[in-house]
This record gives C-alpha cells, sequence and structure tokens, in this order.
C-alpha cells in the first residue's frame, strides 16, 4: 500500500447503499482511495484472493452470508485483510460483535458521513499496520511458541504463563538524526524492552538492523531472560534496536543516531536497571558512544551502563569473541557426549560476523576442518579446509567474502544443507525451517545466532538424530562475559583472559550438563530442555517475591 493512496473493496448487494458509499467516498477523499464495488461475499472474497485489497466495507446481510456469519466467513478466509463492518441501525449487536471477532471498525449505513467514512478506514489501516507491523514479527510467534511448548510441558502455572508471553516493559521512540548533509534529517524507530525485572537488572544487546520491530526485539528479550536464567546470571532478559541498516551510515551518522538513540531511551537504562551491550550491528565502539552518552547526561563516568565496551574504557578481557569462544565450549562438550573426536571432524560456519568468524577461529584451533563459511554476499566451500586468516585478510580488502579466490562460491541455502559434522548458523534467524529441515546433513546444529530454527524444524533435526545445541545455550558465552565485564567494573578490579576463560568454561560445562541431564530424565529435546531450566528458575523467583500490591 502506498501512503496516499489505498484500495478499498465495497461488498454490498443494495446497489443504491453502494452508490451512496461511492458518491461520500469521492467527495471526502479526492484520489486517495480508489473503490471497487462487488455485490456477493462469494465474488469478494476471490477479488481479495487475488491481492492488491488493503481493506474491506463488508455489509452483513448479503445473498449469499447473513449476519455474523458472513463476518466469521470473510475472517476465516481473509485473516489478514482489514475489515470495516456496515450494518442497519436494528443490526448493532451484530456489528459489535463483529469488532470483538477481529473487525476494525462498524460504520452504521445512513448515518455516515464523507469526513466518517475516510477517517474510519485509515485509521482501521493505521491500526492493522501497528499490529502486523510490530508485536505480530514471525520471530516473536517464534519464541512465543517456544515458551507455550515449555510451559505445557513443565506444567507452569497459568498466571505466570499469562505474565511472560508479553515483555514487561517497552518503550517505542521514533527520533530524529542528521545524515552528512546538515539539512537531511531521517526520522527512524527504536526500542528497547524489559522482559523481565523479577531477576535482577535488566539485560541484552542492541541491534541496528531494517527489519527490527517491537515483535523482533521482544522475542529477543524473551530469549535473553531464559538465557541468562540458564547461565544464573542475576539478570531478567532486554533487548533494543532500531530499524535501520548501518551499513548505508558513516561512522559520523552511525555515532549521532547512537547518542541520540541513547538519551531517548535514557530513563529505562543504567548500571543497576538495564545494561545494553552489542549485538547485530553494533560493537564496541556504538557501546562506547553509548556509555559516553549517559555519562554525559548524569554528570560522571559509567562505565556499568554497558558491557562489551572497548578494554580502555573498561571493556573485560576476552568479552568480543566470548560468543564465539562459548560456542566451541559448548560444541566440545556436545561432541565428548556423542563420542565425536573433534580433530579432522568438518565445520560449516553460516555467518562471518564477530560470532561466525570467533566460532570458525576457535573451531579449527581445535583442530576442526572449517570447510564452509558465508556473509551476505556469497557462501565459500572447500573440502580440503579454508583458512580463518586468509579469509580475514580478504575481508579487509574487499569487505566481502564474495570474490574470495581459495574455494567455491555456494549459496547459504547450499551451505546448509553441506554434510558435515558441526553446523553452526551464526547469521540471521529463521534459516532452518520445515523446507529444507529435512536436508540438513551435520550431527551437531550449533546456533550462534538467535532463532534461527523453526520449531517444525526442530521436529525433523531430532527425526534424523541431531544433537541440537539451542542458541540459548550455544551462544550464552557472550552475555556471561558481559556478565563478568560488569562485575569486573562494580568492583574496579581486572581478571585475567585466563581467569575470564576459566570461569566461562566453568558456567557454560556446568548448563550444557544440567540441560543434558533434564534433557535425558525428561526424554526432551535439548531446546525445550534447555528453555524449561531458564523458565523455571525464572518461575521460582516470581513465586517467592510474590505479586505487589
Ligand atoms: N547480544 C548478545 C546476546 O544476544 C549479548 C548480550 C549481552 O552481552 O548483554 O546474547
Amino acid at each position: 500500500m502506498e501512503q496516499n493512496h489505498v484500495k478499498v473493496l465495497l461488498i454490498e448487494d443494495n446497489p443504491v447503499q453502494a452508490r451512496l458509499i461511492q458518491s461520500l467516498l469521492a467527495e471526502a477523499s479526492g484520489p486517495g482511495i480508489e473503490l471497487e464495488t462487488l455485490d456477493r461475499l462469494r465474488t469478494g472474497l476471490e477479488r481479495v484472493g487475488r491481492g492488491g485489497i488493503d481493506l474491506v466495507l463488508l455489509d452483513l446481510i448479503l445473498p449469499d452470508g447473513q449476519g455474523l456469519e458472513t463476518f466469521l466467513r470473510f475472517r476465516a478466509e481473509a485473516p489478514d485483510t482489514p475489515v470495516v463492518v456496515l450494518t442497519g441501525l436494528d443490526d448493532l449487536r451484530i456489528a459489535t460483535k463483529a469488532v470483538e471477532g477481529g473487525a476494525q471498525d462498524y460504520l452504521v449505513k445512513g448515518q455516515v458521513s464523507g469526513a466518517v467514512l475516510t477517517r474510519s478506514i485509515r485509521y482501521a489501516l493505521q491500526r492493522a499496520q501497528a499490529r502486523s507491523g510490530e508485536w505480530a514479527s514471525p520471530m516473536f510467534r517464534l519464541a512465543q511458541q517456544q515458551f507455550l511448548k515449555a510451559a505445557q510441558i513443565m506444567g507452569l502455572d497459568d498466571n505466570l504463563r499469562q505474565r511472560l508471553l508479553f515483555p514487561q516493559r517497552s518503550m517505542v521512540v521514533s527520533f530524529p538524526f542528521r545524515r552528512d548533509g546538515y539539512e537531511h534529517v531521517e526520522t527512524v524507530f527504536g526500542y528497547r524492552v524489559q522482559h523481565v525485572l523479577s531477576m535482577g537488572p535488566t539485560k541484552g544487546g542492541i541491534r541496528y538492523h531494517p527489519e527490527v520491530d517491537l515483535g523482533e526485539v521482544s522475542a529477543l528479550a524473551m530469549w535473553m531472560t531464559w538465557k541468562c536464567s540458564l547461565m544464573h546470571l542475576p539478570y531478567g532478559g532486554a533487548k533494543g534496536g532500531v530499524r535501520i541498516d548501518p551499513t548505508w551510515l558513516s561512522r559520523q551518522e552511525l555515532q549521532r543516531l547512537t547518542r541520540r538513540f541513547t538519551s531517548e531511551i535514557f530513563t529505562m537504562i543504567g548500571p543497576d536497571k538495564d545494561i545494553p551491550a552489542p549485538d547485530m550491528g553494533t560493537d564496541e565502539q556504538v557501546m562506547a558512544w553509548l556509555m559516553d552518552t549517559y555519562s554525559q547526561q548524569v554528570g560522571y563516568g559509567v562505565p556499568t551502563v554497558v558491557t562489551g565496551k572497548p578494554v580502555v574504557l573498561g571493556g573485560s578481557l576476552g568479552r568480543k569473541e566470548a560468543t564465539g569462544r562459548g560456542l566451541v565450549y559448548m560444541v566440545e562438550e556436545a561432541a565428548r557426549h556423542i563420542g565425536l573426536g573433534l580433530p579432522g571432524s568438518t565445520a560449516v560456519v553460516q555467518g562471518f560476523g564477530n560470532v561466525g568468524s570467533n566460532a570458525a577461529r576457535f573451531l579449527t584451533e581445535d583442530g576442526v576442518k572449517l570447510i564452509a563459511v558465508s556473509d551476505a554476499s556469497t557462501g565459500i566451500y572447500n573440502s580440503d579446509g579454508l583458512s580463518v586468516d586468509s579469509l580475514h585478510a580478504h575481508l579487509a580488502q574487499n569487505r566481502f567474502l564474495e570474490g574470495y579466490p581459495d574455494g567455491d562460491a555456494i549459496t547459504n541455502e547450499e551451505l546448509l544443507e553441506l554434510r558435515c559434522d558441526i553446523l553452526a548458523p551464526c547469521a540471521l534467524q529463521n534459516q532452518i525451517t520445515a523446507e529444507n529441515a529435512a536436508r540438513v546433513d551435520c550431527r551437531i546444529l550449533a546456533e550462534g545466532a538467535n532463532g534461527p530454527t523453526t520449531l517444525e524444524a526442530d521436529e525433523i533435526l531430532a527425526e534424523k538424530g541431531i544433537l541440537i545445541l539451542p542458541d540459548i545455550l550455544a551462544n550464552a558465552g557472550g552475555v556471561t562475559v558481559s556478565y563478568f565485564e560488569w562485575v569486573q567494573g562494580l568492583q574496579n578490579l581486572m581478571w585475567t583472559l585466563d581467569e575470564i576463560n576459566d570461569r566461562l568454561r566453568a558456567i557454560l560445562s556446568e548448563a550444557f550438563q544440567r540441560t543434558l541431564a533434564r534433557a535425558e530424565r525428561d526424554n526432551l529435546d535439548m531446546r525445550t530442555a534447555a528453555l524449561i531450566e531458564g523458565i523455571d528458575r525464572v518461575a521460582q523467583a516470581k513465586l517467592k517475591r510474590g505479586l505487589f500490591p
């Protein structure tokens, strides 16, 4: 739908009413709303099925549909199309029922002016868009489905289930920042979401990506809750993000964007309130600007307001590579469990950002042969093994992997289906689905990304006997070293890299063994076992704290 051009389908069998609505719209809206009219429910549904209709005005009394049943049939066959119901004065009860059942609004025939009609259409579209564009993201649906499945299996208290299905606090901001041409101002949407506030401060990264929305950030915040709880870290989950492609921006633009976003979410964050960290599209430098902006506002330096900042500003040794390192610690545990010797085994890593490239590096240090990697531009395959150093050297020159000479180009889809021992999706969500899961050919699936596998795919992978290291286990190394960074900052002391890595390994190994034990004891897959471990601790804490007031 273009902003100023809306295509409305009127389903109305009374020609006098149809003409009236046509003339009301013509007089009130000018060229903005285009109306098409059909006189049967069946033909109307067929028209919607062909696409291009933004909204339907639906008469409830038609030759082939009577009353509420007309609406319910429409809703069942065209669930995503916004509907405004047209009703007679004597049918108001039915119209109200239709609104309860999901119609955006109703209009009483004979009482509608052109202005009322157009306002109702525009507002209905706004509401439908806010609904589908924000909360109803596929990622949030996945996080909720995973949670509901685990909640059902563990018999979670109904009240807690309802509370935990949505985040406790969400902030949506719309804010401007200056582009490099000083006159040019861009307005973007940003989010900070806190899922659970019962476990201590909230914790989670900030993502800059063109697909960020409230639903995605909420899904990520929910996963952070389970991840922190599973690792026994004293945090609830949070996440933030800005809907923008950071690769378009100059360094100065990125800095202005970050500083303005920080000041927009200033009231949400703080060292004992909510502590951001890097995520997709953000890095140490972004954290440094965030920390500086926060410190400027309170009047003194507050390094503990963020983690994943540069070491010179109080960042922790080992934080940058912690997620990749943690993933490999988990792979080592999993390999021991299934009797796979890592030296000489093969790995495929999807994504070559911070997580993927470090995972690749530590895997090769364990003697694993890295046979394929990818980034947004291409996949690279070499059955003799790829050199992580030479991939980095190529990236330093060319920014993308495309054109890397020492291997064959493959697509990201092909890469996921390569036969290997360890497959590590470390890029985007929703990569392994019902469509390709049957062709995934690995022994261990280690999820460096958040949410790379759908629930349907989980079942297919389980049938194939693939051991899944779910995201909340496999990528928990990042937030665990974030916790170390925060603790070191609060105490003003620094640990050595060995101390950090030893503590990281101890926490991750214990969580892996605990999850495995639960999976084996209760006959669960690893994801459900990990989720139940996480949810259970949050549930216990919530019940102990009780309900205010
Ligand atoms: N963004 C990372 C994650 O998804 C790290 C979060 C943190 O360190 O707080 O786990």
